[in-house]
């Protein structure tokens, strides 16, 4: 029996595609069981171990037997936190609309199932997604599978990869119904700051095709900063916005728990509706002791993380100034996240492309980079610092001597 030939995929799942970095993965995987030593700096999580606290609270939590389904939108505690959170962080618009409260946050299975809720609940077939590029790679996919199209806004390293407010006004048509911010970047670092964000919110206040646009303000990284500038929220900066705009965050790369998937959106209460409605009739509230786990960790000090993002900031240099040995690749320093975008055009045999030349170096040079193609950005490879100082640097060093040879 050949158990795949009845099956067909809905009609939105067929223009979908496989994750790249899975592939590359898989090769890394290969080559060290066959022995080879392979530096992989692919890596988008941090290395850093999950806060005691938050191990501690599990521990409690099974003791205490918290083993029973929760509210879909998360238990009020971990609300309450991630709105006192989100209020500290946007005074502005606490100033002009009260504090944010439990019942404007859903607590979702990462920062991912927070923006598929809001594409899902918001998309109708064909509107547009408006994805400013480079950007991060489920974005098209999940604004496809949810049967929006997306609209890709090219960025350039001269432009800092940010998009401008005149692309953003030639952008917005009548189909237009979603606008995602990423800052910091993943993958290119860039960090919006609040004149940026401003501009662009007067863009979506003044534009006539602007009036059904929801901005989806991916803010994942909030904490990695890694210059002497300020994190700005994009309601923070425009909170005359706020009835549209669904802020994404989570503890993912913040507190290093990728594996225990929380997340979360905070809106207005129509948003918050509409995307607890999707959460109830599909996955439900998430694991309950993920959420005793992300109380605690929400409890913490800022100056728990700084350490981190210290070493996350060492290591941003120390990669940099190996890779300017390398004349050709063009690249901006990171103002915030772990990764950097490496424009490696230069370095291109004849016919390649940044996948085939990913597959070379990792081949030749035993170091995996992962291609820009599916961050929207051909000719370039992102380089991530999420691993420890001495394989980062040895890997550096081995990317640059083997384009210097
Ligand atoms: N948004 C961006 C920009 C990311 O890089 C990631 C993870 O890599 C996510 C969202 C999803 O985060 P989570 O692991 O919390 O689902």
């Amino acid at each position: 029996m050949n158990p795949g030939a009845v099956f067909e995929p809905s009609r939105r799942l067929r223009n979908v595609t496989e994750s790249a970095t899975l592939r590359l993965n898989a090769k890394v995987n290969q080559l060290r069981s066959q022995g080879r030593d392979i530096i992989n700096l692919t890596t988008g999580e941090p290395d850093f171990d999950v806060p005691s606290a938050a191990k501690a609270a599990v521990e409690e939590g099974l003791r205490k037997n918290l083993s029973k389904y929760t509210p879909v939108a998360g238990i009020a505690e971990l609300r309450e936190r991630i709105a006192a959170r989100t209020s500290r962080q946007q005074p502005t618009v606490v100033a002009a609309r009260g504090e944010w409260k439990a019942s404007h946050v859903v607590v979702t299975n990462g920062g991912k199932q927070a923006i598929f809720n809001a594409l899902l609940a918001t998309v109708d077939s064909g509107d547009e997604v408006l994805i400013p590029a480079p950007y991060w790679v489920s974005y098209p996919d999940m604004a496809k599978i949810c049967e929006g199209v997306p609209r890709i806004l090219s960025t350039t390293l001269e432009s800092g990869w940010k998009i401008t407010p005149e692309q953003l006004r030639e952008a917005l048509g009548p189909k237009s119904r979603i606008l995602f911010l990423n800052s910091p970047s993943n993958p290119t670092g860039a960090m919006y700051s609040r004149d940026e964000l401003r501009a662009l919110g007067q863009v979506i206040r003044s534009h006539p095709e602007a009036s059904r646009l929801i901005v989806i303000s991916d803010e994942i990284y909030d904490r990695i900063v890694l210059d002497r500038v300020q994190f700005c929220s994009f309601a923070e900066a425009c909170p005359e916005l706020v009835d549209r705009i669904v802020t994404v965050n989570g503890l993912s790369k913040s507190a290093a728990m990728t594996g225990w998937r929380v997340g979360w959106s905070v809106a207005v209460p129509a948003i918050t509706e509409a995307l607890a409605m999707l959460q109830g009739q599909s996955t439900s509230g998430i694991n309950s002791l993920a959420q005793a786990a992300a109380v605690a960790a929400l409890g913490l000090p800022e100056s728990e993380f700084e350490g981190q993002v210290s070493m996350y900031r060492r290591r941003r240099d120390v990669a940099l100034e190996i890779l300017h040995k390398a004349g050709r690749i063009k690249m901006m320093s990171p103002q915030g996240a772990f990764y950097v975008l490496l424009g490696v055009e230069g370095y291109f045999k004849p016919g390649e492309d940044a996948t085939a030349f990913c597959e070379r170096v990792l081949e030749d040079a035993g170091v995996a980079l992962v291609p820009g193609d599916p961050f929207g950005m051909p000719g370039t490879v992102r380089l991530s610092f999420a691993t420890d100082e001495t394989s980062l640097a040895s890997g550096c060093r081995r990317f640059v001597d083997y384009l210097n040879r």
